[in-house]
Parts: C-alpha cells; sequence; structure tokens
C-alpha cells in the first residue's frame, strides 16, 4: 500500500489528513491511530499451491523454508501489510 492509498483510506473515513495540511499534533495522532487501525484490519488471503508457493490475494507469490505459516510466526503480508488468512 503506498502513500496515496493510505491517504485515500484516511479520506474515505472522513479524516482530514492532507499532505502539507497543519492540523494539532493530538488530533493528527487519534486520526492515524484510527486510520492504521483500517488499514491493519484488512485480510489478505494466501492459498498454498503444489509448486511450493503461497499465492496471495495481493498477486504475490511467497515460500517458506521450512515449516507452516504458523511455526514462521508470519502473521502479517509482508507486501500488503494485510492479515494473513489461509484459504
Ligand atoms: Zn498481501
Amino acid at each position: 500500500m503506498n502513500s496515496e492509498e493510505i491517504i485515500d483510506v484516511f479520506q474515505k473515513k472522513g479524516m482530514r489528513i492532507e499532505i502539507g495540511a497543519t492540523y494539532s499534533a493530538k488530533g493528527q495522532i487519534a486520526q492515524l491511530i484510527n486510520g492504521v487501525n483500517e488499514i491493519t484490519d484488512r485480510a489478505c488471503e494466501w492459498k498454498y499451491d503444489d509448486d511450493g508457493y503461497f499465492h496471495t490475494g495481493c498477486n504475490y507469490d511467497y515460500a517458506l523454508v521450512d515449516g507452516t505459516l504458523e511455526d514462521n510466526r508470519h502473521n502479517f503480508c509482508p507486501k500488503c501489510g494485510g492479515r494473513i488468512v489461509e484459504i
């Protein structure tokens, strides 16, 4: 997710995030926390294939050297940052 997509999420939630804008630090921090919660609450569906790779919902191929996602403590997608949901 790039900065423009993040700003889009903020703005869709009714937040006043604009590049170069000057609001109170407290207000901006509160808006950022709310926005981050929205962003990190997304899921990324990972499907394991016979080729040894997980194919992710955000169009990424990912392989583990050994073990399961849980064994390797993988909770979030390294590409999009979404919560991994194995399907
Ligand atoms: Zn992803």
